[in-house]
């Protein structure tokens, strides 16, 4: 409440006076955030990193490669703590790949960075990486880890998880012989253009015979001639995991251009490798694969984006979408909620409810006015009357619901609406527990769907660079085709089970010296954490000691210096009231008695007191104490004996009286005093006239605002006294015009106007000359046009704070709009005598202003009227031009 209130003010004061930067902190030293609800970690984008991300995140969620490599220990590759000492062998590459694989299965953060690892790969900018093809990396990053593991139990891993062979076969026709040839493979390629899907293509591979004849014979070695034969692929040793890089980006030899595939191309969930292998003997389980990686590739074939779909399958994430589905729910629960509201809301609505209800059936009108007010709590005259008019005449507007007696006093439900209105009860009532209804619902579906996933194991995660979000096992099917698709395909062995262990256990198999460091940087991201977010919630607040102040001119003030006087005190915002006041126990040491804190604010007048903070319990944030609030500290009555009232209705105004003075009879001469007064805003106009004003006095208030150019005075009319300062729209700095009974001989009283028989009041401006080293200070001197000139000039050199000796060494010239200084005035003129615009600028100069009698002559020295200095002399009206040319050399210093 309060809170919004000052919301402005104080967000004002902290701009202003708390602006000590602490808020800037840079991004760099802010720990990431921890990781969302899935739990998994992303990876960093490191700019053009995203398929390096792709590939690494699909190899952390292959369980099987991840313990092998965790499985090498520090007697085998050395320790990164090494890496400096010449004489030891440290393995980079397997050791980042394993600190990686640790901070992304423990450390809590959003996303994990790959910056060593690439290094460890030589790879040091952006352009190196940029010039890989996400299959061209798979078997560098292959390759480059097998070199590094040379010589250790892990020389064989990836053979071991990735090698397959094909077997190619020639067979002669005439004399059976075959002739075979073996490959390699870490993953195969397949065809994209003109195959439906991954099945058709590994048919077409290793199914489908290319048959030598007719012309293009085949030359067997055993025949030694050329014959006829059948050539055949098969697989004959299948990988635990089989990568499968689809050949999406082909070259267009007509338009001599790459371009992407984007055709439909379909793969399975689970395949059956037994028609594509040598060896068909097995059990089927040995040749049962699933897919648990799809990355995918978005844009064209010259560069795009890289993101991967993973399956979780030691269930590390929180596969949580049926969260999604509950908050759909609400929505709609919420929005069923509302519309209920509305319905409630209807009178035509409530009224039928409560006649259905009705066992009587008919009821008087005053009495169903009554019920309306006992059952729903509202009277009809107070919430409906406005909208609908008189509820006897909406009754007989409803006539097609209601009937009411001949005599218009009583009223029943037309009986095809009673019966309609019990129909729709019943369904009122079903949507009065919807909230239930959905829930159960809910529930037994959305626990459906838990345990059909979890039984099938398939938690995917589309794994975006540093985004981790939970997807649909059928989603996988929206990258069939199109720019968005498909590009490389991970497939596991069925065979291979997870241990139960290992389920939901992220530091199953992590090496003890990694646990160790995860633990530690976890620790230490958490503490940083906190001290970010206290940071954040720190708000600085200034303590008002009520001991150190004094209660005068309607407001208070300190008796000692500022800085004794006031504390500050840091304090997070989420504290409660309660807290900071025992932080400001324990500052002050001693205090007796009630302690009361009350808002205060730093106005023109002096200190104000607004709100008294109470509620113990409540947070400093939620009552409202924003950075840089200033908090009294009091006993709640009293400051130094005088009781001060807080709150809105008590804050002082500074208000600027002016008084006419050195009045005399020839009219000429009118110049002000200024002073300045406190009054409470919530004060009477009438009071401010005792106060300020002479018996038979008048007090104006000028309506134009804080333009001062512009002054409209008019006389506060009598039935305006009994109004507030607040009310007429005085202001800190609002200037009033008190005039005592002799002054008003120039007041038009009845029109109310001072215009109308005084001279305009306004304001010249007066900047300093006289003292050049100094700042140019400016300062403006109320005046009317029969205000004296000397008058002017004597009140500017009080108010620039200048010497009184410079009274009679000086004078006031006018200041044209180029800046440049005109004539003096002569000191006798009034401002009308003297031509010159209320509000213009003069300038306070030395030397002595002509008389009235006297010429002012500017002049130029020399030929070159541009450059020359321009001089000035004084001289006597009766002067001849003789006179005058003399005065002139002396002034300049030239012979004559
Ligand atoms: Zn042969």
């Amino acid at each position: 409440m309060f809170g919004d209130l000052f919301e402005e003010d104080f967000s004002f004061v902290s701009n202003n006076q708390c602006g000590k930067g602490k808020k800037s902190k840079s991004k760099d030293t802010e720990p990431l955030a921890p990781r969302e609800f899935t739990k998994l970690s992303g990876i960093k984008n490191q700019g053009g990193t995203c398929y390096l991300n792709s590939l690494l995140q699909t190899l952390h969620f292959t369980p099987e490669f991840r313990e092998a490599l965790f499985s090498l220990g520090p007697e085998e590759l050395g320790s990164l703590e090494d890496i400096n000492k010449p004489d030891v062998k440290v393995r980079i590459i397997p050791l980042q790949l394993q600190r990686l694989f640790a901070q992304l299965l423990l450390l809590d953060q959003q996303a994990a960075s790959t910056t060593d690892l690439t290094e460890s790969f030589g790879w040091n900018s952006n352009e190196e990486m940029r010039q890989h093809d996400v299959q061209e990396l798979n078997r560098i990053l292959f390759s480059a880890l097998e070199t590094s593991l040379v010589g250790t139990s892990g020389h064989d891993l990836i053979n071991r998880l990735y090698h397959g062979t094909v077997v190619n076969q020639i067979v002669c026709k005439e004399c059976k012989n075959v002739s075979e040839r073996q490959e390699d493979f870490l993953d195969l390629t397949v065809a994209v253009k003109d195959v439906s899907g991954l099945e058709e293509a590994l048919w077409n591979m290793y199914v489908e015979e290319e048959y030598f004849e007719n012309d293009n014979l085949y030359r067997c070695g055993a025949c030694n001639k050329l014959v006829e034969a059948a050539k055949s692929a098969k697989l004959r040793k299948l990988p635990p995991f089989l990568t499968v890089s689809l050949l999406r980006f082909n070259f267009d030899f007509e338009k001599c251009e790459r371009y992407k595939e984007t055709s439909c191309y379909t793969f399975p969930i689970r395949i059956n490798l037994r028609p594509f292998c040598e060896q068909t003997q097995l059990e089927d389980s040995e040749y049962m694969y699933e897919l648990f990686s799809v990355i995918i590739h978005k844009g064209g074939c010259y560069g795009g984006h890289y993101h991967v779909y993973i399956k979780d399958v030691d269930a590390l994430g929180n596969w949580q979408l049926q969260e999604e589905e509950s908050k759909l729910m609400t929505e709609e629960k919420v929005q069923k909620d509302t519309e209920n509201i509305k319905e409630m809301e209807n009178p035509l609505t409530i009224l039928k409810g409560i006649l259905s209800e009705e066992e009587s059936k008919q009821i008087p009108v005053d009495q169903l006015g009554q019920k309306l007010l006992e059952k729903k709590g509202m009277s009809w005259n107070k919430k409906y009357r406005k909208q609908y008019g008189p509820i006897r005449k909406y009754l007989q507007n409803h006539s097609q619901i209601f009937r009411l007696s001949p005599d218009d006093n009583k009223v029943s439900l037309k009986e095809m609406y009673h019966q309609l209105q019990f129909g729709s009860d019943c369904q009122g009532q079903v949507l009065q527990s919807p909230s239930q209804n959905n829930d159960v619902q809910w529930t037994s579906e959305s626990l459906c769907t838990v345990l059909k996933d979890s039984a099938s194991g398939s938690h995917w995660f589309d794994l975006n660079d540093s985004k981790v979000q939970p997807i649909k096992e059928k989603d996988i099917e929206k990258q069939f085709q199109g720019k968005e698709s498909a590009y490389m395909l991970f497939y596991r062995k069925s065979q291979l089970k997870r241990p139960s262990e290992a389920q939901a256990n992220p530091r199953y198999r992590v090496p003890g010296h990694l646990l160790n460091e995860m633990d530690a940087a976890n620790i230490e991201l958490r503490k940083r954490r906190m001290d970010c977010d206290s940071a954040d919630n720190n708000i600085d607040l200034r303590l008002h000691l009520g001991s150190h102040y004094k209660f005068y001119n309607g407001a208070l003030h300190p008796s000692l210096s500022w800085k004794e006087s006031v504390l500050d005190l840091t304090i997070d915002k989420r504290k409660t009231l309660g807290d900071l006041r025992q932080s400001i126990f324990q500052l002050l040491e001693f205090w007796e008695g009630d302690m009361i804190l009350s808002t205060a604010k730093s106005l023109p007048a002096g200190l104000h007191l607004y709100q008294t903070l109470d509620g113990d319990e409540m947070t400093l944030g939620g009552i409202g104490l924003a950075d840089g609030a200033d908090v009294f500290v009091w006993n709640g009555k009293e400051v130094g004996g005088m009781e001060v009232l807080p709150g809105l209705d008590h804050e002082p105004v500074l208000l600027n009286v002016l008084r006419l003075a050195g009045y005399n009879e020839g009219g000429k001469g009118q110049h002000f005093i200024e002073s300045q007064h406190v009054v409470p805003c919530s004060a009477e106009l009438s009071t401010l006239w005792k106060a300020l004003a002479s018996p038979g006095g008048i007090i104006l208030m000028n309506s134009s605002g804080s333009d001062k150019e512009v002054e409209n005075w008019k006389v506060v009319p009598e039935e305006d006294m009994k109004k507030t300062v607040r009310i007429v729209g005085l202001t800190d700095g609002s200037s009033i015009l008190v005039l005592d009974s002799h002054d008003q001989s120039l007041v038009n009283v009845a029109s109310g106007n001072l215009t109308a028989f005084m001279h305009d009041i306004s304001w010249l401006q007066v900047k300093n000359f006289c003292r050049l080293e100094a700042e140019e200070k400016q300062v403006k001197i109320t005046a009317t046009i029969e205000t004296v000139m000397s008058d002017i000039k004597i009140k500017a050199i009080q108010e620039l704070q200048l010497g009184e000796e410079l009274v009679d060494d000086s004078c006031l010239r006018p200041i044209n709009r180029n800046g440049k200084l005109l004539a003096p005035v002569p000191e006798d003129y009034t401002v009308k005598e003297a031509e010159l615009k209320m509000g213009s600028l003069l300038g306070l100069c030395h030397g002595k202003a002509p008389t009235s009698t006297q010429l002012f002559l500017y002049f130029v020295v020399g030929s070159d009227l541009q450059g020359a200095p321009e001089m000035e002399i004084v001289v006597e009206e009766t002067a001849s031009v003789r006179e005058c040319l003399n005065l002139m050399l002396e002034k300049s210093g030239l012979p004559g």
